[in-house]
């Protein structure tokens, strides 16, 4: 059993990790257990730039396994945006209402609704990036927001099943989510390498 730090603040993150690699880790929030609580700026073009700049960042400061995601959404008619920039497309401090408001928009004359959501899991240790682990879910962007559930864009993101993201259970979102399918390769590297890692 080992450590690894989570470098997130957001507690429901640190929760779900940790249940799914419960057998072989115990996941800490890196922030709290180093006390350190620096803004990390998301500079990267990609998912995976973004997180691997949080989990390098946290591994200067500990010999622990650390890691680090970022997410977004991407739609394809938009050229892939908004992308990095998913949890600010409407300003700095924009809501997600405001953000879905702003996405509605650009897409009002637009057919091709194809969007999906992208997760990067960076794995680092002593200041080196081990693997980078992704996993997307795709959908379509609806015309008008449904569901209460979920965040983000998730009253807007259509599934295959006709639902909305935000129509679905969190327990039935997590079992197909693209941070799920993330989570779930990062689970199958540390049964494969675990010990030698
Ligand atoms: P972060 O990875 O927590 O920084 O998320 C970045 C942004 O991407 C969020 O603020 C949301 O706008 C969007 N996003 C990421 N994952 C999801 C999701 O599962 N549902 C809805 N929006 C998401």
């Amino acid at each position: 059993m080992f450590k690894i730090l989570l470098a997130t603040k957001n507690k429901h993150k640190v929760r779900e990790i940790s249940d799914i690699l419960k057998s072989r880790a115990t996941v800490v929030s890196a922030f709290e257990e180093l006390n350190i609580y620096d803004d990390i700026k998301e500079i990267g073009k990609t998912f995976e730039e973004n997180a691997c700049i949080k989990a390098l960042y946290i591994s200067k400061f500990a010999d622990d396994y650390v890691i680090a995601d970022d997410s977004g959404l991407e739609v394809y008619a938009l050229g892939g945006r908004p992308g990095v920039f998913s949890a600010r497309f409407a300003g700095e401090n924009a809501t997600d209402e405001e953000n879905n408001k702003k996405l509605l928009k650009e897409l009002e004359n637009i057919d091709d609704r194809k969007a999906r959501y992208v997760c990067a899991i960076a794995l680092a240790k002593k200041g080196k990036i081990i693997e980078v682990f992704t996993g997307e879910l795709k959908g379509e962007i609806g015309v008008n927001p449904k569901g209460d559930n979920g965040f983000g864009y998730d009253p807007i993101f259509v599934l295959k099943n006709g639902k909305t993201a935000a129509e679905i259970s969190p327990e039935e979102k997590n079992k197909i989510s693209h941070r799920a399918k993330a989570l779930k390769k990062m689970e199958k590297y540390f049964r494969d390498w675990g010990d030698r890692l």
